[in-house]
């Protein structure tokens, strides 16, 4: 101890050493500590003797405390560190607590250290951390009320400022607390909020000794610094948390996503899977809302369909947002439900009509159900639920359509159809063939449709019903259309050889036009065979304009920029306005053969004939009529004012030789055209 060591440094000095330096610590009677250096010199007489000692005391405490502070605060730092490190790297906020209250326990000796943190939903402050306390503590103190008098922790987070009881057997705050602090030996505590970058109070963090105690400003200081600390690890959990909530959540309408709702079907089809139905929802038309009335609107569409969905069904049904504009409802004891009938009640909320912008306009959905059974995935169930939903949907807007054995099978046969094509395909299996297009006053051949066929090795020449539809599912089309221009390119050259200048028309399925390389590709396969554009006739459906009219009109303006033709086919049956019309670059419409038949026989489809003509005329609209079938419809569109068409009764769609010889005849009747320019009508 001190008094030893100063005694063996006089002793040695006596003894001949040099002089000795020795630092001791003094306790005072306050209780304070000062550190004292002393140094113990001989003094020598003429003969080298020691006669005397001199003693240097200096009170060295200021600067030793310094020294002192310095050595901690590296500790301290280092600490800090390591506690960093843990957050950084998502360790378990528990053990980073623990850590952050050994590290303070262990520059406060004597003390024990908790941290507290709250629980947002009910409002109350959770045991996190407390090493040195045992569990029964822990226990005790779980579930604090975030109050005033609710101990030191309560108070403070209550507060929202640091709380010092120096006593806490005799302190109001404390008063119910007496009991647990004595039973463990607790007798002075103090609590820092644990405060975020919001301002909320996260928490608390605690220190507790077993004497009446006050902590001084470097205490709170580095209690200050590990609360920060503590915060930041526990704000980083829930920072944390709330993004695994986010891949759970569709952030629009606050539904389950779909991520979550594959999770919870696939629980329910474990435990019992015959009382499981899924239920698949898509709006009809919804892409054209979006698209006219802007993304904004649509998004205000769909959470009040989720809201209408919600309202409608039961508490333990799940709904979802799968994606876009497709919602999923879980359906739980669908063995004891009659799903029609929850099906019919989720449509019946479209009945309404929905209000955006202050416009009222209706919307319906499609259903497709499908029902669980031992064995099956969900990812199964999904898509046959999907396969349903596509058959309501054919069926018209507003419908529901159960799966079954049927649309099983004929999923099957699609899927079939579909590598069947694609090896026909590639094995050369389309043909074109070639309808010729009529003057009807004059009855020449102006041109032709090219229609696709396959030549399928076992079931022979198939009409494009057959294949078109799986093409468009599959994408495949994009490949059909391509070889079917590529053709009908070939063979509008070979006939230029001939002398012929016959336009032809092809027709593009909405999703070649969807595609972005579509007029790029049209270009360059008029280039590669060098045909005139003026040649070519797009034909495109007017449904399929309507569909995505924004992305249909800037296509159509780059054909018109090459020089091709446009052709809206089917025209009359898909409700486009005339205001819609008028802005679209199209060089004509084809009248739909529905209302070609109808000629004559029926009233009000002649009116709609009648007025789609006027409607050309007043546009600028080159006119062509298809699906002349007798010479009354053919007298009657002439009558009309119709001078183009085509039909059975004129000629059938057959090998390109067929529409060349009808019109070499016509020719050598008639006298003979010379190239492109000269072409009667446009058409
Ligand atoms: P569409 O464009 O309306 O083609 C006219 C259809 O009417 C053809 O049927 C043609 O054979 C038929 N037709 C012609 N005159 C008459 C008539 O007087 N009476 C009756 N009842 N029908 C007549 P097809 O060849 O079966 O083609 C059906 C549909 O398949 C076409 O309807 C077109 O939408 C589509 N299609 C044909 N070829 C292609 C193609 O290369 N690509 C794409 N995407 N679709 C094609
Ligand atoms: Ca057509
Ligand atoms: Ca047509």
């Amino acid at each position: 101890d001190a008094t030893a060591a100063v005694e063996r440094a006089v002793e040695a000095v006596v003894g001949g050493d040099r002089a000795q330096h020795v630092t001791t610590i003094q306790i005072e009677q306050d209780g304070r500590r000062r550190h004292l250096a002393v140094t113990i010199a001989p003094v020598h007489d003429a003969t080298d003797a020691v006669v005397a000692l001199s003693v240097v005391v200096r009170d060295i405490t200021t600067l030793m405390t310094a020294v002192d502070r310095e050595r901690r605060a590296a500790a301290s730092i280092e600490a800090q560190q390591r506690v960093l490190q843990r957050i950084a790297s998502d360790d378990d906020l528990a053990h980073t607590l623990d850590d952050l209250c050994r590290d303070v326990e262990q520059r406060l000796p004597g003390a024990h250290c908790t941290v507290l943190t709250v629980d947002p939903q009910e409002e109350v402050l959770r045991h996190a951390s407390a090493p040195s306390l045992p569990p029964s503590y822990a226990a005790a103190i779980d579930r604090l009320p975030i109050e005033e008098g609710m101990g030191v922790c309560g108070t403070a987070a209550h507060r929202q400022s640091v709380v010092v009881i120096r006593d806490v057997l005799r302190d109001p705050l404390t008063a119910s607390f007496v009991e647990l602090a004595r039973a463990h030996d607790l007798r002075s505590a103090w609590s820092h909020p644990l405060v975020a970058r919001t301002g909320e109070v996260l928490g608390t963090f605690a220190v507790y000794r077993s004497e009446p105690y006050e902590p001084d400003d470097e205490e709170r200081r580095s209690v200050t610094a590990a609360g920060r600390l503590a915060a930041l690890a526990i704000e980083r959990r829930s920072d944390r948390q709330a993004l695994s909530v986010a891949a759970l959540v569709d952030p629009l309408t606050g539904l389950p996503n779909r991520v979550q709702f594959m999770d919870w079907l696939e629980r329910a089809l474990c435990s019992r899977p015959e009382s499981v139905a899924v239920m698949f929802l898509d709006l009809d038309q919804f892409k054209g809302v979006n698209d006219s009335m802007g993304h904004p609107a649509g998004d205000r569409m769909l959470v009040e369909v989720a809201r209408r969905l919600t309202a409608a069904l039961r508490s333990d049904d799940v709904l979802s947002r799968f994606g876009g504009d497709e919602f999923t409802v879980l359906v739980r004891d669908a063995d004891r439900r009659d799903l029609a009938a929850v099906a019919e009640e989720l449509l019946a909320t479209f009945a309404e009509p929905f209000v955006v912008d202050g416009r009222e306009f209706f919307m319906s959905g499609s259903i497709g159900i499908a029902h669980g059974a031992e064995d099956v995935d969900p990812f199964d169930l999904i898509r046959d639920a999907d396969v349903a939903m596509y058959d309501a949907k054919a069926r018209g807007p507003g419908r529901h359509t159960m799966f079954g054995a049927a649309l099983r099978e004929r999923a099957l046969a699609r899927v079939a159809v579909e590598s069947e094509l694609r090896r026909g395909l590639e094995r050369g299996e389309l043909v074109v063939e070639y309808q010729p297009v009529f003057d009807l006053c004059t009855r020449e051949c102006l041109g032709a449709e090219a229609l696709a066929r396959w030549q399928h090795p076992d079931r022979g020449l198939l009409p494009p019903s057959e294949f078109i539809p799986v093409a468009e599912e599959s994408g495949l089309v994009v490949m059909l259309g391509a070889r079917v221009l590529n053709e009908v390119l070939a063979q509008i050259r070979r006939w230029a050889d001939q002398g012929l200048h016959l336009p032809v028309s092809v027709n593009v399925s909405p999703v070649q036009l969807a595609d972005a390389h579509f007029v790029s590709e049209v270009r360059q396969a008029l280039v590669r065979h060098g045909v005139d554009a003026g040649l070519l006739y797009l034909e495109i459906t007017e449904s399929a304009l309507m569909e995505d009219l924004d992305a249909a009109r800037e296509a159509l303006g780059a054909l018109a920029s090459i020089g091709v033709g446009v052709l809206i086919d089917d025209f009359g049956t898909g409700y486009s306005s005339i205001g819609r019309l008028s802005d679209l670059p199209v060089t004509g419409l084809k009248i739909d053969r529905r209302f070609t038949i109808a000629l004559g026989s029926n009233q009000s489809m002649t009116k709609v004939t009648i007025a789609i003509i006027d409607l050309a005329l007043a546009l600028d609209l080159a006119v062509v009529a298809e699906g002349i079938e007798d010479e009354s419809a053919l007298e009657a569109l002439v009558g009309l004012d119709c001078g183009v068409g085509q039909g059975f009764h004129l000629a059938r769609p057959g090998p390109p030789e067929l529409v060349a010889a009808l019109a070499t005849s016509y020719q050598e009747l008639n006298g003979s055209r010379t190239g492109p320019g000269s072409l009667p009508r446009r058409w």
